[in-house]
């Protein structure tokens, strides 16, 4: 009769509404082909990079940094680093004990960058980060003791010395004026002289990748790696110097940092983009600039789950159709919340009200989409990351003409720490893109703090040994 009819529409509903949320899940599957594929222009574009022809218009940058040596546990000192570019700002005073009790001792203090100092101009930034530093001297009560200064920068930097680096172009959520080009330590130490308070000496500019890379690196030898799964997305490498054209000289390695979020500028993977990562890119600071690196950081995964949300809710599939003012603001799924969302043993309930706090009223079928949705987006990240990843263990492990590669891969990064899958997904697909290679993950504590300080010993010890 009637009744029957209409539960047989309402169903008929139900299996075209899940027809069509699920056509848009698979849009973030990967094949192994597509992940394959992706290795393999990962490869291409890193060779690229070291290419003198090359180098200049290549998508993954392929940075010289300088940093040669590793720590060998003769270092020793105090030291000052600054972290910027990640989650926080942070200025640390870093203690460095050698011989055989050697160890690291850290205190640090946490800033906020206001989003106008971020997007302001140079001068307003570099003004307040020394001031920041200015409150930290002050609070440790060190501000007569001109100690050597690492600075971790993490954004593209052209170096040609350890103590040089010229900002490419800003990337995550920076946009000061006037930086582009200009050499970072420069505007660094002229907002120290400006201030006119007290004076540092500056002796690297550090990218977080290689300064995870050295932390790891100083517990253990095989680390030749850093990655960095965070806010943005990076990984750095110990190259052969024979491999890298740009540098002069063929003996001996140098770490490159790939700046790997720049792959797919070119359009080399469109093919496994989706109309969210477009919407996604277009709304950024930077549009069509690191592309990978909006499809695998925390900076912008719950941007493409706010993306797809949106897009459910037009078709009527999500939140009773209505999109909500909080829907409709930019980053409001942090890497935390999404995190959070996705972890096993949240109840469906929690997923509401953790949505709710977000201030989107769900129901409990919008809670389970919700959480399938941030699913998707999460394991393409970890995926890609992995098959990128695979890309480099396999060029270190065929430079050393080796059947079989051991390497440790120092990681860091709230996407890496926090999130309750992506760590693993990421280390399956790369065993599965790599099987040459057995990869071993080791968590970086603090490897941006540590590994400026690491970095700035190794160097005073290389360059001015008489200096104390
Ligand atoms: C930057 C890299 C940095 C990475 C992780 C990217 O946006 O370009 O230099 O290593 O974020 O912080
Ligand atoms: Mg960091």
């Amino acid at each position: 009769g009637k009744g029957a009819a209409m539960v047989t529409a309402v169903a008929c509903r139900l299996v075209s509404q899940r027809k069509q949320i699920d056509e848009i899940l698979a849009s973030f599957e990967l094949s192994e082909e597509n992940l394959i594929e992706v290795k393999n222009k990962m490869r291409e574009e890193l060779e690229y990079g070291l290419k003198k022809e090359t180098h200049a218009t290549a998508t993954v940058k392929m940075l010289p940094t300088y940093v040669c040596g590793t720590p060998d546990g003769t270092e020793k000192g105090k030291f000052l680093a600054l972290d910027l570019g990640g989650t926080n700002f942070r200025v640390l005073l870093v203690k460095i004990r050698s011989g055989r009790r050697k160890s690291v001792r850290m205190y640090n203090k946490i800033f906020a960058i206001p989003l106008e100092i971020m997007q302001g101009t140079g001068e307003e930034l570099f003004d307040h980060i020394v001031q920041c530093i200015a409150d930290f001297l002050e609070y440790m009560g060190i501000k007569g003791a001109r100690l050597p200064l690492g600075f971790t920068f993490s954004f593209p930097c052209r170096q040609a010395s350890i103590d040089k680096g010229a900002l490419v172009e800003w990337t995550k959520g920076f946009k000061a004026t006037d930086c582009e080009g200009e050499d970072v330590v420069d505007m660094l130490r002229e907002a120290i002289k400006r201030r006119n308070e007290f004076d540092l000496d500056i002796v690297a500019v550090v990218n977080d990748t290689v300064g995870t890379m050295m932390t790891c690196g100083y517990e253990d030898p095989y680390c030749e790696i850093g990655l960095i799964a965070g806010t943005g997305s990076n990984v750095c490498y110990v190259e052969e110097m024979k491999n890298i054209e740009i540098v002069e000289g063929t003996e001996g390695k140098m770490c490159i940092n790939t700046e790997w979020g720049g792959f797919g500028d070119n359009g080399c993977i469109d093919s496994i983009r989706t109309k969210y990562d477009k919407e996604v890119d277009e709304g950024s600071l930077n549009p069509g600039k690191q592309r990978y690196e909006k499809m695998t950081s925390g900076m912008y995964l719950g941007e493409i789950v706010r993306q797809i949300l949106i897009d459910l809710t037009k078709h009527g599939l999500l939140f009773r159709g209505q999109i909500s003012e909080s829907l409709r603001t930019r980053g409001i799924f942090e890497t935390k919340f999404l995190s959070h969302i996705e972890s096993d043993r949240l109840a469906l309930l929690q997923v509401r009200r953790i949505l709710q706090q977000l201030g989107l009223d769900s129901t409990c079928d919008d809670s389970i989409i919700v959480k399938e949705v941030c699913g998707a987006v999460s394991k393409r990240a970890a995926q890609l990351c992995g098959a990128g990843l695979a890309a480099i263990v396999e060029k270190k492990r065929e430079n050393r003409n080796l059947e079989h590669l051991k390497i440790t891969v120092g990681v860091d990064g709230t996407l890496y720490k926090l999130h309750p899958h992506f760590s693993r997904i990421l280390r399956e697909t790369v065993k599965e893109m790599a099987p040459q290679c057995d990869v071993t993950f080791m968590l970086s504590e603090d490897g941006s703090g540590k590994g400026a300080a690491l970095i700035t010993a190794v160097a005073k010890r290389l360059h001015n040994v008489g200096e104390n």
